[in-house]
């Protein structure tokens, strides 16, 4: 008997199909009280198969190697211990591209997506400037510079990215990000606190435009946040002090300093921060009066963008 014949039967019986781990899965999260089961279980063999998640459903006869089973089973229970599925699979796909994601940073948000679309609006309302440079502070993943260096790929404007974070390991993900999605060229990481690797002025100029979306939640709300977040995410990327304002009182002091004249400053904000966060930026008369504000899909206040004075 050959080979192939004696180790096919062998691989057929611990093999399962797609279909029977797709119900397996559902079932299992649905009873341990993961609320979307379905979807999960399909982004779950998707990550696990590497195939897209149409590919799941055209494909349920199709057997799955029993050491992507195993696997698998270890994914339901980390996840139906709470560990939220980013984590599990590695990635969270963010406007589009997929980014790396592990528990050292936060996983990316869509709220964030909209600062992103509305940095892009303001860029594009200055169709003859070339060469913008920007800023991003507490990079994580990576998201915010990278998305916004990959869309102006190829339309003729050259985007001149810092970026910098606090935590060694996120400028390493965000790094390595950039790479995979051929964004590194424009960007520039650093690891430091806030402003601080910036003030050599000779060294770095001035920015058109600075971005962050700081860690803003309270105290208070950290108490009350869901287990999934308070326990997997990084404290560190989300806690903003006492009240959640510590990184807006410092960034908005700080940011004139960086901007060239007429700049902006773009601002992801708690659903509870417009009025304490304008009012910072107001008592700051470095900054116009006029801010725009915008809000997310739930229409809960998410962002805020104030300019620096074009004479100051
Ligand atoms: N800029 C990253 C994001 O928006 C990380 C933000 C943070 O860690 N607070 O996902």
């Amino acid at each position: 008997m050959s080979a192939l014949l004696l180790k096919k039967p062998g691989k057929q019986m611990n093999a399962k199909c797609i279909g029977e781990l797709l119900i397996k899965g559902e079932l299992f999260l649905k009873g341990n009280g993961i609320i979307d089961a379905e979807q999960e279980a399909v982004l779950l063999l998707s990550y696990l198969l590497s195939r897209e998640r149409s590919y799941i459903y055209i494909n349920r006869n199709m057997p799955v190697p029993s050491i992507k089973i195993e696997k698998f089973n270890q994914w339901l229970k980390m996840r139906s211990g709470g560990t939220p599925l980013q984590y599990i699979t590695g990635f969270q796909n963010f406007m589009g591209l997929e980014f790396a994601v592990t528990k050292k940073v936060l996983i990316p948000r869509p709220e964030t997506e909209l600062l992103v679309e509305k940095v892009i609006q303001l860029i594009e309302m200055f169709p003859e400037r070339k060469q913008i440079c920007l800023l991003d502070i507490g990079v994580g993943s990576g998201v915010i510079p990278i998305t916004i260096c990959h869309y102006f790929k190829d339309k003729n404007k050259n985007i001149d990215f810092h970026a910098v974070d606090i935590s060694s390991e996120a400028i390493g993900l965000a790094s390595r990000n950039a790479r995979r999605l051929h964004c590194q060229n424009n960007i520039h990481f650093f690891q430091g606190n806030l402003f601080q690797p910036f003030r050599r002025k000779e060294q770095f100029g001035y920015f058109d435009g600075i971005i962050s979306n700081p860690p803003y939640i309270s105290k208070n709300e950290w108490d009350n946040l869901p287990d999934e977040i308070r326990l997997f995410e990084p404290a560190l990327a989300l806690l903003g002090g006492e009240k959640g304002i510590d990184f807006y009182k410092i960034i908005i002091k700080e940011a004139p300093e960086f901007l060239k004249p007429g700049g902006f400053l773009a601002l992801e904000i708690g659903h509870q921060q417009k009025n304490i966060v304008c009012r910072l930026i107001n008592d700051n008369t470095n900054f116009q009066e006029e801010i725009k504000t915008f809000r997310d899909y739930y229409q809960n206040d998410r962002g805020i963008i104030a300019f620096k004075r074009a004479s100051c």
